[in-house]
């Protein structure tokens, strides 16, 4: 069962993901908040310096396709690594 209250929202805009396109190929899968059918991959990094002024903080996201994911990116690791992943089903 649900319960639920009244509250008030008060009006005002802010930027919400519409859609994601994939990096490689550019393949376009809306977002509803959330998406089955895109890869995500997030390299955020925050490097000291010698005074706060000086850090720097990285952050590379890059977002594929299922397919990209698979036809690209792990056959790129497969290739020069000989990388193979796990396969772990949930
Ligand atoms: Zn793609």
């Amino acid at each position: 069962m649900r319960h639920t209250k009244t509250v008030t929202v008060p009006e005002h805009t802010e930027e919400i993901t519409e859609y994601i396109t994939c990096d490689l190929c550019g393949a376009k899968k809306q977002y509803y908040g959330f998406t089955q059918e895109t890869v995500n991959i997030r390299y955020d990094c925050f490097i000291p310096g010698s005074f706060v002024v000086d850090a720097k903080h990285e952050k590379i996201v890059v977002d594929m396709c299922p397919t990209c994911f698979k036809t690209v990116f792990l056959a790129w690791l497969k290739e020069k690594y000989n990388f193979v992943p796990d396969c772990v089903s949930i």
